[in-house]
């Protein structure tokens, strides 16, 4: 199974992901953190992505476009993998019909941009795995502290409420059209700049409101009809 995950930042899609990525058995191909990985090395592109980063600003779709290429020619994605914040523009997502990457399904995962601050600004990530928590939506057991390891979690840089509204703009502006995108690809199969046909993926959208054994019950009803 080939998943697409769209949403804002902060719809879940990361949570959502690692449930996703278990239960069919695929890798979760989230390019926030391979960047966040790419950002701690100390070399003139990790400095400019960690400089990128913080300003909530998209890296450039040259820099992402190869990443995920190279990510996904590995053998682990064989059997499927899972998108987590890849496309995010227009051209990435070209890219990905313009290399005949076969795509089953692109989830939208929606909800409104207040919610989205405030969950963001209460969100911990255990930097090491990727595992996400919330301070009250999703706690670790022990307040601050990973559940797997005990290491301590983190704010992420990204997630201060001045950044949080300018990488919500940035969604706006330049990652929601992709709904519109694979909609109507859904629908006609078609897309107009890149003359090769692949298969259309199915399209499915769900509110990202409720916990996040809701929001995971409502996915796995619409993917296991
Ligand atoms: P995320 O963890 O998905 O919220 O991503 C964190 C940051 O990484 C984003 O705000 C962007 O600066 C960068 N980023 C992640 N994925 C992409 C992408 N596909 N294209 C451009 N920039 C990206």
């Amino acid at each position: 199974m080939r998943f697409i995950l769209l949403g804002a930042p902060g719809a879940g899609k990361g949570t959502q992901a690692d449930f996703l990525s278990a239960r069919y058995h695929i890798p979760k191909i989230a390019t926030g953190d391979m960047l966040r990985q790419a950002a701690k090395e100390e070399t003139p592109l990790g400095e400019k992505i960690k400089n990128i980063m913080r300003s909530g600003e998209l890296v450039s779709d040259d820099i992402m476009i190869e990443l995920v290429k190279d990510r996904i020619s590995k053998p682990d994605c064989q059997n499927g993998f899972l998108l987590d914040g890849f496309p995010r523009t227009r051209a990435q997502a070209q890219a990905l019909i313009e290399n005949q990457v076969p795509i089953d399904y692109v989830l939208e995962i929606r909800v409104e941009d207040e919610e989205i601050v405030k969950r963001l600004s209460g969100r911990l990530i255990h930097a090491p795995s990727g595992r996400i928590y919330h301070s009250i939506y999703n706690p670790p057991k022990i307040a601050g502290q990973d559940d797997v390891t005990g290491e301590l979690l983190l704010q992420r840089e990204d997630d201060k409420e001045e950044t949080i509204r300018k990488r919500l703009g940035v969604y706006h502006e330049q990652t929601q059209p992709l709904v519109d995108f694979y909609k109507n690809l859904a629908k006609t199969g078609f897309s107009n700049e890149a003359h090769i046909s692949v298969q259309p993926p199915k399209f499915l959208t769900v509110s990202g409101l409720g916990t996040v054994d809701e929001v995971n019950h409502k996915i796995v009803s619409l993917l296991e009809v």
